[in-house]
């Protein structure tokens, strides 16, 4: 099982090293910008490494807005994040689930999403596979319950779309751990990545604050179940540094063993 953790994206095989990680996942540029990633100098060694590497896409992005101002920018940003992930040889390019403004409008988010990837195929594909993560908080969001996750993945599951778990997102957010992997794999059909963090808020919350994973509000045998059930590389995105994330690590490859 390969383990591994969010890491700042400065060395990202430097910091794999110090936590003892499978697997890197970081930003190409500030996930609170709207800007295109640039080359790294380190690319080649990224693609080369034993270390997989995935990118998280800013933010910022909301393929489902119904806002022009946003969608639009949206859908330019996580195509040119794609063919920066590509550069460093990224396995996957996580972007969340996204939101409309208005409860009557998901079905127009939905068609939103459908229309990101039709709008990436005209350009020939996504560069990296997009896998789409759940997310924690909001009335109007398009992968937070997972009967709106069904009607998402009806829209866009004609195109190669991957998904990402965060259990901490599926707590605060209301979905239960219990079975959760085969409620989702009912859905997507797929589980590529599991963000297995724990939640310092309770079930349904609607807020999305991560915890190391013997701290928090979930039972973390619970995280490594879903984890042993999806049969997924996970990474953690915890606090705490390398000694945070490098026990939590730990504790998965303990339980895991
Ligand atoms: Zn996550």
């Amino acid at each position: 099982m390969r383990i591994g953790a969010h890491v700042d994206p400065a060395e990202p095989l430097a910091e794999a090293d110090a936590r003892g990680a499978d697997l890197v996942q970081f930003f190409l540029t500030d996930p609170q910008a709207w800007t295109d990633p640039k080359d790294r100098a380190d690319a080649e060694a990224l693609r080369s490494s034993e270390v997989d590497v995935y990118i998280h896409a800013p933010y910022r992005i909301n393929v489902a807005s119904s806002n022009n101002r946003i969608r639009i920018p949206s859908r330019k940003l996580l195509f040119s994040h794609a063919q920066g992930a590509a550069k460093v040889g990224a396995k996957g390019l996580i972007v969340h689930g996204g939101h409309v403004e208005k409860a009557d409008g998901l079905a127009a988010g939905f068609d939103n999403w459908r229309k990101t990837f039709a709008y990436a195929a005209e350009q020939g594909g996504f560069a990296t596979p997009v896998l789409i993560e759940n997310t924690a908080g909001g009335d109007n969001a398009c992968a937070r319950r997972f009967d709106s996750l069904a009607r998402l993945w009806d829209a866009v599951g004609d195109y190669e779309v991957g998904f990402c778990l965060d259990t901490c997102h599926a707590h605060a957010g209301g979905e239960a751990l219990l079975d959760i992997v085969d409620r989702v794999k009912a859905i997507t059909g797929r589980i590529d990545l599991i963000h297995a963090n724990n939640s310092r808020d309770g079930f349904d919350s609607g807020r999305d604050r991560h915890d190391n994973l013997t701290a928090g509000e979930i039972d973390p045998e619970l995280i490594v179940a879903v984890i042993r059930a999806a049969g997924a590389p996970a990474l953690v995105e915890t606090p705490g540094g390398t000694e945070g994330q490098g026990a939590d690590i730990t504790y998965l490859r303990e339980r895991l063993a």
